[in-house]
């Protein structure tokens, strides 16, 4: 067999950001974006920000 990069891999670093809409706050994915043909939230507006996943962080309880 020889040995081969499996494409169903997803992208190194953590995989899928979610966008939020600055104007009505919807949230989408990277993933979901990809699929439309321009970039542009249900309500019409373009600009959308990088929400941070919840990861889960060690926090310390103080
Ligand atoms: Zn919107």
């Amino acid at each position: 067999m020889a040995g081969g990069l499996e494409d169903s891999n997803q992208q190194q670093g953590g995989g899928i950001v979610t966008y939020e809409c600055i104007r009505c706050g919807t949230k989408t994915t990277s993933e979901e974006l990809r699929t439309l043909p321009e970039l542009k939230c249900i309500c019409g507006f373009r600009i959308f920000r990088k929400v941070r996943p919840p990861i889960a962080k060690r926090v310390k309880a103080v």
